[in-house]
């Protein structure tokens, strides 16, 4: 066992169980249930973490009531026809030698209609935080077939094999909306004085007791929003959570951050900084003497639990993207081989970015998050017949592809026509805040070398080059180019009048610093992500006057998904960048464009140094087009196919390198 972190692999005790380290799986939407059953999708998910060393596994949330459901994935409330179905997964996972938890939720006035078409109950009747939707204040009998409710999920997991379940209060689900003097305005028994306020907690704590006997761990998950003073702070959080201890009603309590009023900080990106939760576990911890503490929220790498354990933070931590991206990072960590550990890069681009569009959740990084079934995880099958794979490319496709060949058995060579791996990727990590793309690049650069991938760069290979390889199998990986066009969206027009003059750049010009643009640069963004907004923020950080021109309603559409619009418009702004919505440019003149307004239909000529254009690249498919017929074993992945988002690139090249 290494030494490198000590205090991560300390055993710990909760109640019953001994968990053999402090880096758990915490819960989170997976959102993979069929028909509101657990499936085989779930099973391959969790055994994956249970094998990769998690100590204790808390399995996404399941409805305390038939009324409140808030993902097309929500598991069945109120029937026993899961339990079963959750015997594998609990079975499974102990058998890996993890501890495993169910956890249990009412989202009060938060529900999603679409999904539960039924009203929101909640204490007083307020309005939901997601949408527009008021919900009923419930009765006493309606408080009561919700505690019950509690307490038959909390039975139902014990029956299924759960060493426990835990509660979720946090983001202001129906328990904080009980503690809350801002979303309970009750005057009877459970309102009003702090007592009343935690007579409901208390109540659905005890009735599990009652229902799962001792031998039966209880959580509760809770989270500090200090943006908002219209949710319980931190110093409330801490009164609450000693109350609770003083009264032995659970045996650990789970610290994150956000709320649902503001969902950046539930799951930070990159745009925030690290140990987001640690500190306000550490508040709790200092007032707590029975119970035991997790943090969670943006704790990512082994380096950062140790740290948050060994300073007294908390007693364990909850990593989830860290062990979405590498299920196998607590047992990379205990061998001391952490380079081997696949970052998670913060992006939420497919696991709450695919969550919060209600699909199932996966990862940028590693595509087999939530194919373990279909897949195996990250345990190759090697090759039957090693063979001789060329790979031309050296972006996130070709990369991925050449790790996963060379994984199996072959022996892979690399060319790279530049000199560094990435490709446009490596452009992206550029951009501000965004570096932690480039240690992912650097885990590619480690894991090619270990597995003795033939890595060449400044190596441009011609299609006469190709053949005179003479590999069994060329995967082309050549990537996307700029298109030049200024094509927009929202124009009939094929390309941009002046697109053609010296002054017109394109985004991977200004990042790979090749243009030199003026001072007053518009930004024409045609694609809502990192490509336009990123470079803004690159440029306004530069000291130019930065003006991003959006066909959208708003800044970073297709940031949206991540939770990363908000928080990325505030730093473009914060930095005097401005912005024209709803936008078209019609002509560049060199010196400045003409610009229409898409709900008006005017047009009005503004002045500017240089455009920067941030639009759909077209495919670099040349070399595959001029071997399609060559007898040659010739594969096509990522962008040199169709030009696509980071994801689409490790997807193919992983799916293809198991294939080959
Ligand atoms: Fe991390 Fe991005 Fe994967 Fe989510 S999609 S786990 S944020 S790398």
């Amino acid at each position: 066992m290494t030494t490198q972190f000590p205090h991560i692999f300390q055993p710990l005790q909760l109640r019953h169980k001994t968990l053999r380290c402090r880096i758990n799986f915490g819960a989170h939407t997976a959102n993979m249930s069929l028909d509101g059953l657990p499936v085989d999708q779930h099973l391959g998910y969790y055994t994956e973490r249970a094998r990769g060393g998690a100590g204790m596994i808390v399995v996404e949330p399941v409805p305390a009531h038939r009324f409140t459901k808030l993902t097309r994935g929500n598991f069945r409330a109120d029937d026993d026809s899961v339990i079963p179905y959750f015997r594998r997964i609990t079975e499974s996972v102990h058998e890996h030698g993890a501890v495993i938890l169910q956890q249990i939720y009412h989202v009060g006035a938060h529900g999603d209609w679409d999904n539960s078409f039924s009203p929101n109950w909640s204490p007083s009747g307020l309005p939901s935080m997601h949408d527009s939707d008021g919900s009923h204040a419930m009765t006493e009998s309606e408080i009561e077939e919700v505690i019950e409710g509690f307490g038959r999920a909390a039975y139902r997991a014990k029956q299924a094999g759960y060493d426990g379940c835990e509660l979720m209060a946090a983001y202001n689900a129906v328990i904080e909306q009980f503690w809350s003097p801002y979303c309970n305005r009750r005057d009877d028994r459970w309102g009003g004085s702090f007592e009343n306020r935690m007579r409901f907690s208390t109540a659905v704590l005890e009735r599990i007791r009652k229902y799962c006997g001792d031998d039966f761990i209880i959580g509760m998950a809770i989270s500090v929003d200090p943006t908002r003073p219209d949710v319980l702070s931190l110093d409330d959080q801490v009164e609450i959570a000693a109350w609770h201890d003083a009264r032995g009603l659970y045996d650990y309590v789970t610290v994150g951050s956000g709320s649902y009023f503001e969902f950046t900080r539930i799951i930070p990106t990159f745009v925030y900084e690290e140990k987001m939760g640690p500190p306000y576990a550490e508040a709790i911890k200092r007032a707590v003497k029975h119970i035991r503490v997790q943090a969670e929220s943006h704790i990512r790498t082994p380096e950062n639990a140790n740290y948050v354990i060994a300073s007294g933070q908390a007693d364990m931590v909850s990593i989830v993207r860290g062990q979405i991206a590498d299920p196998h990072l607590v047992n990379k960590a205990r061998e001391g081989r952490p380079e081997d550990i696949r970052p998670c890069i913060s992006c939420n681009q497919m696991c709450w970015g695919r969550r919060s569009r209600d699909y199932w959740i996966s990862c940028l990084v590693n595509p087999s998050s939530g194919r373990e079934y279909l897949w195996g995880g990250d345990r190759f099958t090697p090759a039957e017949r090693p063979r001789s794979i060329l790979v031309v490319g050296g972006g996130p496709a070709g990369l991925e592809a050449a790790r996963v060949a060379a994984s199996r058995g072959h022996k892979v060579t690399l060319a790279e026509a530049s000199d560094r791996l990435g490709g446009q990727f490596r452009l992206a990590g550029m951009q501000p805040r965004r570096a932690q793309i480039l240690d992912l690049i650097g885990w590619y650069e480690t894991q090619l070398q270990k597995l003795q991938v033939a890595v060449k760069l400044n190596t441009y290979m011609e299609p006469d080059e190709v053949k005179a390889f003479g590999a069994d199998a060329v995967v082309i990986a050549t990537g996307s180019l700029p298109a030049g066009t200024g094509y927009q969206r929202a124009l009939p027009q094929e390309s941009l009048p002046g697109a053609d003059k010296p002054n017109v750049w394109s985004v991977e010009d200004v990042m790979s610093r090749t243009a030199r643009p003026g001072k007053r640069v518009l930004l024409l963004d045609d694609t809502g992500n990192w490509r336009g907004v990123g470079t803004a923020w690159h440029l306004a950080e530069q000291g130019h006057e930065v003006t991003l021109l959006t066909p959208d309603a708003a800044v970073g559409r297709e940031l949206v998904r991540t939770s990363a619009d908000g928080p990325a418009r505030q730093r473009l702004r914060r930095l005097g960048v401005r912005f024209l919505t709803e936008s078209a440019v019609t002509e560049w003149h060199g010196d400045g464009a003409t610009v229409l307004d898409l709900l008006s239909g005017e047009t009005r000529r503004m002045e500017f140094d240089a455009l920067v254009l941030a639009t759909t690249n077209v495919a670099e498919d040349s070399l595959a087009r001029t071997l399609v017929d060559s007898g040659i074993e010739l594969h096509a992945v990522g962008d040199c196919v169709s030009p696509r988002h980071a994801p689409a690139a490790i997807y193919e090249g992983r799916k293809l390198g198991l294939e080959l």
